[in-house]
């Protein structure tokens, strides 16, 4: 699948649409999960172009693959989960009911969060 570049996270990139920046870097963007799934549930992004996790592991650089798993748990610690624990999400294809065409990480924590999968 081709970069849409009218996904939502690329005009959050872009600076059109707004969000709450919690972290940023030169390989990550991170801001909080506009329907949270838990009292923390924030969203990790890589800077560049890639639209699921197959992608990002297969195009990008030593130095975006380092930087922005280093981004999702520093993220963590910054939230407040990184002692209590937390669960990382990432959607991909329809299976997963992957939304957004941006590779993403989901952080969610801040209680306990049950099994591994909900029903339905
Ligand atoms: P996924 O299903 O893994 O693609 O997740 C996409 C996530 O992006 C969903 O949990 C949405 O709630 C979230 N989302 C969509 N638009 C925005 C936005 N403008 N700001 C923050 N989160 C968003």
């Amino acid at each position: 699948m081709a970069y849409d570049d009218s996904n939502i996270f690329a005009k959050i990139l872009r600076g059109e649409i707004p969000c709450q920046k919690l972290y940023e870097d030169e390989f990550a963007l991170a801001f909080p999960d506009i329907r949270p799934q838990a009292p923390v549930h924030v969203l990790v992004i890589p800077k560049g172009k890639y639209v699921s996790i197959a992608d990002f592991g297969a195009k990008a650089s030593p130095e975006e693959l380092t930087g922005f798993w280093r981004a999702v748990s520093h993220v963590a610690k910054l939230v407040g989960v990184e002692e209590s624990g937390y669960r990382l999400i990432c959607n991909a294809g329809p299976d997963s009911r992957q939304e957004v065409p941006h590779f993403h990480a989901h952080i969610l924590g801040g209680r306990a969060l049950g099994h591994l999968l909900a029903p339905g």
